[in-house]
């Protein structure tokens, strides 16, 4: 009886004071998520709901969330919160970039130039899984600086013309495996002297291989390689993933199903699909998605690019996509780029926008990509003597400069590009707006010359030059982006300054719907309720390049 008097508070009391360790600890953890204030005073809000100022504003921001947007003059400030004077600034919300790639083969920190140029959301069109997923939950989390992430798995598609012959040159290997691990198994066994028993079974008992033997074995193996690849007994899925990693390549309908169905199932915001594969292919995937109830992005094959707006995709994420469809007396099966009389109609964009809008596809236009490309073909030298090169890593810098880069390749295209292919694209993306397509911002950020957040600016400058109003401009990087992520994930709160929605914010030092351009003049970013200022972004970004 003694015994047990004693027994319970020797166990009680460390039980007890583990338990209220835990409960301090998750207080503390949540007092600082939940409970973080900060306030803007004398703001002037651009909340992009409609194209309007609210000025002299305070904006309080709780958590992650903006709860409270008033006249300064009737607003008080709660005790303990963090104060952020936006006398003569402008209070608008971040950025996103919805066609970004991010890297495979850098850190996860790389992502902080998102958010420190402003970029609050971006939508990866390209994943390495369960890299990305990974990325994308530590963003979350708070345990890497980055933006809010919506990711694709890797791109379902099929392989372009110039890598044909390689893929059949994998196939060879199906049909040579047999034969070949036959002979490691022969050569391992010379190696060791070969036990007995195993090289009679080899060589059926005979104690060494006769030349005629050693041809029939070979025959076999090789006929039974030819089997193998036959009935696909190792699929091309296992070369193509260890060629192209970041791909999901489909030859056939029910590979095209399989993949939407598989990345689906691990849990892909969206699924981007690719050219290069057969017309009956690509729909299929575009069709599977829509079954199975998930968001479809990507390119638009030119060969049928009006069934591909009206297969279910939801975005096409290039506005260059549509160009060949303009091109006089192009072939989608030649190679040809950079020739081409180019029928500017405005009947004929008309009528390819209108299909567009009738089935709800949102345009992405990238004009900042083509348009780097352009710089680099035109001026390599100036291209190579950009300051934003500090972010870009030094071995991409050396492909630019190498024989095979494409500013090199492409060096006869500068004329063409510069006077028939920009007109086109501005004027396209110009007719879909003025048709009603819902323009996004996106900038293709890693791909050649781009660099990530600071370009989505530059990409800004481009859709005001298409002919978009500097409004126009910034809704398609703030609420139609949203839009789409409601759309997508059903996680649209987000893309404007209103009461409930993610403090995702940037705040300028002069009226960006006067001038896109001063989007690049920040004081700060908020980045999920929390607040930067240019200051410590610049350190940071200083911090990263000194690495
Ligand atoms: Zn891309």
């Amino acid at each position: 009886m003694t015994n047990s008097i004693y027994k319970l508070p020797k166990r009680f009391f460390p039980f007890v004071s583990l338990l209220f360790l835990f409960v301090l600890i998750t207080s503390g953890w949540s007092l600082d998520k939940v409970e973080r204030t900060t306030v803007f005073v004398n703001v002037s809000v651009i909340p992009m709901d409609s194209e309007r100022i609210l000025e002299n504003q305070t904006v309080l921001i709780r958590g992650e969330k903006i709860i409270q947007i008033d006249s300064t003059d009737r607003s008080t400030i709660p005790v303990g919160a963090q104060i952020i004077d936006g006398k003569g600034k402008f209070l608008m919300p971040g950025l996103a970039d919805m066609h970004a790639h991010l890297l495979f083969d850098d850190a996860p920190e790389h992502m902080a130039l998102y958010p420190a140029h402003g970029v609050t959301t971006i939508r990866n069109l390209n994943a390495l899984l369960p890299l990305h997923f990974e990325w994308r939950e530590k963003v979350k989390n708070g345990e890497v600086f980055g933006p809010t992430i919506y990711t694709s798995g890797p791109t379902i598609g099929g392989v372009p013309p110039w890598v044909k012959i390689q893929n059949e040159l994998m196939r060879l290997i199906t049909v040579l495996l047999p034969l070949l691990v036959w002979m490691v198994i022969w050569g391992i066994l010379r190696l060791f002297k070969h036990p007995k028993a195993l090289h009679q079974f080899l060589f059926f008992g005979k104690k060494k291989p006769e030349k005629k033997k050693t041809w029939m074995i070979s025959g076999t193996f090789l006929i039974l390689g030819v089997g193998l690849a036959f009935f696909k007994v190792i699929p091309m899925d296992v070369y193509h993933t260890l060629q192209f990693p970041q791909a999901d390549i489909v030859e056939t309908v029910s590979e095209a199903r399989n993949a939407v169905a598989l990345q689906k199932a691990a849990g892909v915001d969206f699924i981007k699909l690719y050219d290069y594969s057969s017309q009956e292919v690509y729909l299929a995937a575009a069709d599977e998605a829509n079954k199975q109830g998930v968001y479809a992005a990507g390119h638009l094959p030119a060969a049928f690019i009006e069934d591909a707006l009206r297969s279910g995709i939801s975005d096409a994420v290039h506005v260059s996509e549509f160009s060949e469809h303009f091109f006089i007396d192009y072939d989608p099966e030649s190679e040809e780029f950079g020739t081409h009389e180019i029928d500017m109609s405005q009947s004929k964009m008309n009528e390819l926008a209108d299909i567009a809008v009738k089935n709800n596809v949102a345009l992405v236009a990238t004009l900042i990509t083509p348009e780097t490309m352009l710089l680099g073909i035109e001026d390599l030298n100036q291209l190579l003597m950009r300051p934003e090169n500090k972010f870009v890593p030094l071995k991409d810098i050396e492909d630019w400069k190498s024989e095979s880069s494409k500013f090199i390749r492409f060096k006869d295209q500068g004329k063409w590009r510069r006077e028939k292919w920009r007109p086109l694209l501005m004027k396209l993306t110009k007719t879909f707006h003025d048709r009603g397509v819902p323009i996004l911002l996106g900038t293709d950020s890693d791909v050649v010359g781009i660099v990530p957040g600071m370009y989505a600016h530059r990409e800004l400058e481009l859709l005001v030059e298409a002919g978009l109003t500097p409004f126009e401009a910034l809704a398609a990087g703030t609420r139609n982006s949203a839009r789409i992520a409601e759309k997508m994930v059903g996680d649209g709160n987000w893309g404007t300054v209103e009461i409930g929605k993610r403090a995702d914010l940037i705040l300028v030092e002069a009226n960006p719907l006067e001038d896109v351009r001063n989007t690049t003049r920040r004081a700060g970013v908020m980045v999920r309720g929390k607040w930067y200022s240019q200051t410590e972004l610049e350190k940071m970004l200083d911090e990263m390049v000194e690495k």
